[in-house]
């Protein structure tokens, strides 16, 4: 994928449903006693047992209690999802960005869109082009895809 990520595409990563990002990752992540937090083996450091990775829902942001290095100056790391991508496969955030857009935003219209496009085109046909919509039809994007979640 060449697109530079938009600023858009990275909060639509970021805002994710994190249950999806863990299957995606093959982490298992449990409910615990505080109704705001799932707990996981850290799947890199695999150390601190299996509630190590924590992932905090209303800060969306996870932390590995276990044996990952915590950045200068932080007592653990954390991150948000498309951190967790990161570091769960060991790349660095704009290739799990990538990795995630290319997981997550499928573009299931796509088919779709164009068969009623040019079902369109030829209606159109002899009729003035309307000068702003675009041919294509509308793209389908990550934001398109969230909503279904909502
Ligand atoms: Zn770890």
């Amino acid at each position: 994928m060449a697109n530079k990520i938009s600023r858009e595409q990275w909060q639509a990563l970021k805002s994710l449903p994190p249950e999806t990002v863990f299957r995606f990752l093959g982490l298992e992540m449990r409910p615990t006693n505080n109704p705001d937090q799932l707990r996981g083996p850290c799947p890199v450091c695999k150390r601190g047992g299996d509630r190590a990775l924590s992932w905090t829902h209303s800060i969306k942001m996870w932390a590995c209690q276990g044996m990952c290095p915590p950045h200068p100056g932080k007592k653990a790391l954390v991150g948000d999802l498309v951190a967790l991508v990161a570091h769960a496969r060991g790349i660095k955030q704009i290739p799990a960005a990538e990795l995630m857009l290319q997981e997550f935003m499928r573009e299931p219209e796509k088919p779709k869109a164009s068969k009623s496009s040019q079902r369109r085109s030829a209606k159109l046909r002899g009729a003035p082009k309307p000068s702003k919509a675009p041919v294509g039809g509308t793209e389908f994007t990550i934001v398109d895809y969230l909503q279904q979640f909502s």
